[in-house]
């Protein structure tokens, strides 16, 4: 695996729980208008901040990305007791949400501009303030990088890191922009 920028080491990745990460360039950030029809059945569609339609248009994200050089894509991965283990796949997600935590963190000493693009919504607050109110945190107000139109199987192969870890497993997908 490529060594992304000097701070975020391979070893400051592994100790915040990354399990694979890649480094690709913006302009390779596969979006797909399909996912975006996909969000429209999640329960966090239109009640998040960080999910659509939220975070604008497809082409309102694809600019944004465009914004910046880079993006670290970056994985970990969850064992399950068996491919229905619901409370698994939930506690899993609330791992990666610290994981995702810990990444931004490592952003924090250094100077720069930085979005990171966490697995599905945000589920800081016991109800997020959408659309009545602004976000309470939105300096840790990570979008969904479904919720942008990005294909997370096609960013995973272009990072060249595995979508797919073997059986009883999940693995989120996150993505950190500089
Ligand atoms: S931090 Fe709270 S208000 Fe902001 S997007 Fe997350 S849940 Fe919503």
């Amino acid at each position: 695996m490529k060594k992304p920028l000097s701070f975020l080491s391979r070893e400051s990745l592994l100790q915040a729980g990354v399990y694979q990460y890649g480094l690709i360039d913006v302009q390779e950030i596969p979006f797909s208008p399909e996912v975006r029809v996909m969000c429209t059945a999640c329960p966090s569609y239109n009640h998040s901040w960080a999910c659509p339609p939220a975070v604008g248009e497809i082409d309102d994200c694809r600019q944004t990305c465009l914004s910046y050089e880079k993006m670290l894509v970056f994985s970990a991965r969850y064992e399950l007791e068996d491919s229905f283990d619901y409370e698994g796949i939930q506690a899993g997600m609330r791992a990666f949400k610290e994981v995702c935590d810990k990444v931004f963190q490592l952003t924090h000493q250094h100077e720069g501009r930085y979005l990171l693009l966490s697995n599905e919504g945000c589920f800081r607050c016991k109800q997020c303030t959408w659309p009545n109110a602004p976000c309470r945190m939105p300096d840790r107000l990570f979008p969904s990088i479904e919720g942008y139109g990005i294909l997370v199987s096609e960013l995973a192969r272009k990072a060249k890191i595995s979508y797919v870890n073997g059986p009883n497993t999940v693995t989120y997908f996150g993505g950190l922009l500089f």
